[in-house]
């Protein structure tokens, strides 16, 4: 990959992580105020731990996916993006495109489904 494809996909990856820390933090400060107002006034226990659980399973997926940035952002350090971690080949860049963050390239991931499925 030429240096100008890996400055672009590591803009693109910063960005990401700048929205999704930003998320988290809506979503920490959320679950916060959930806690400390909603809880109390409503009295409605049922709902709020509902709304609760939604949020924590939100900040969740968003974690998992900071994770999975921030490995991105170490394998354009080490000049190992955009290789398969599985194969080894390169990953599209039609790929790359979609999902910055991508570990695997297309059939790998496929392999990996259908034996989860
Ligand atoms: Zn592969």
């Amino acid at each position: 990959m030429n240096k100008k494809d890996k400055e672009r996909y590591k803009k693109k990856l910063l960005e990401f992580k700048e929205e999704l820390t930003g998320k988290l933090l809506e979503a920490q400060n959320e679950s916060k105020f959930v806690e400390e107002h909603i809880a109390q006034d409503v009295g409605d226990k049922a709902e709020s731990s509902y709304t609760k659980e939604f949020l924590l399973s939100l900040s969740n997926t968003e974690r998992n996916q900071l994770f999975l940035i921030d490995d991105a952002l170490e394998r354009l350090e080490k000049d190992d993006y955009g290789n398969c971690q599985s194969c080894g080949n390169p990953i599209g860049k039609k790929r790359l495109d979609a999902v910055p963050w991508a570990v695997n390239c297309i059939s790998c991931q496929q392999k990996a489904e259908e034996e989860n499925a």
